[in-house]
């Protein structure tokens, strides 16, 4: 199966609205690009990110959304806003938002629903901890995490982007070997396969300390469709490389 790789940068809790123009008109500079291109921006900036990238080979999208169409939820946002702002993808379940705010798998499950439900494209995130890794429960953990995303989505289950993010690689400058990380991916394959016919069409990206050097030769595992960039997307000539590395 033949999938264009996908390679989206998650900026965190980064940026200013001074240094996003540059870093976004350096992106829409170095298009078109062979593989997708996305970035996921905070909440405050995806107005200027949206006017920024109008008509650019680049997609944007945001870091969460509410489980909840509208209400009463004080400083959440809905699936529903980010769309009106021309969001492609929203990250659902990063290990961040897992291990600060207690996010459940079946939260995480319910906001993947909503943020399809109004057209968005969820990239739901999986992974380990290091002590989940040393204790042989990584394959546990991720089909459990993914199983909770099958049973509530059903056979909308082929629409999102899959992201196996090994808590132990983000943000550490330990990434995950291509050996290992394809291991994963082809057990999420596996697993997605015995729910959906379309399993072989669908993305699964790898995060984890992605960066220039490592790039090319993660993605070019046989079940790696691209990578979530953290750290590296926040640096124009790096993730540009990155973006590259998935032609
Ligand atoms: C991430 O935030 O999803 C991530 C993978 O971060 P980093 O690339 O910095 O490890």
């Amino acid at each position: 199966m033949n999938r264009r790789k996908l390679v989206v940068g998650n900026w965190k809790m980064n940026g200013t609205r001074v240094g996003n123009v540059d870093l976004l008109g350096a992106l829409r500079e170095a298009g078109p690009y062979v593989a997708e291109v996305a970035v996921c921006a905070p909440f405050p900036y995806l107005a200027d990110v949206a006017l920024s990238l109008q008509g650019a080979d680049v997609a944007w999208g945001a870091q969460d959304c509410s489980a909840h169409e509208s209400g009463a939820y004080t400083g959440e946002v809905s699936a529903p806003m980010l769309a009106e702002y021309g969001c492609r993808y929203v990250i659902v379940g990063h290990s961040e938002r897992r291990a600060y705010h207690a996010e459940s798998d079946q939260l995480v499950a319910d906001k993947a629903k909503v943020a399809l439900a109004h057209k968005l494209t969820p990239i739901v995130c999986v992974g380990e901890t290091l002590a989940e890794r040393e204790a042989g429960q990584t394959d546990a953990v991720v089909k459990r995490q993914m199983s909770a995303v099958i049973h509530t989505l059903g056979h909308c289950i082929s629409q999102v982007v899959v992201a196996y993010e090994p808590v132990w690689a983000i943000g550490t400058g330990k990434t995950a070997t291509p050996e290992q990380a394809q291991a994963v991916h082809a057990l999420l394959r596996a697993q997605l396969k015995a729910a959906s016919e379309k399993a072989g069409e669908m993305k699964i990206l790898y995060g984890g300390s992605v960066k220039p050097d490592n790039a090319a030769t993660l993605f070019a595992q046989a079940d790696i469709d691209g990578g979530l960039i953290g750290g590296a997307s926040l640096k124009a000539a790096d993730f540009i490389a990155i973006c590259r590395a998935g032609a």
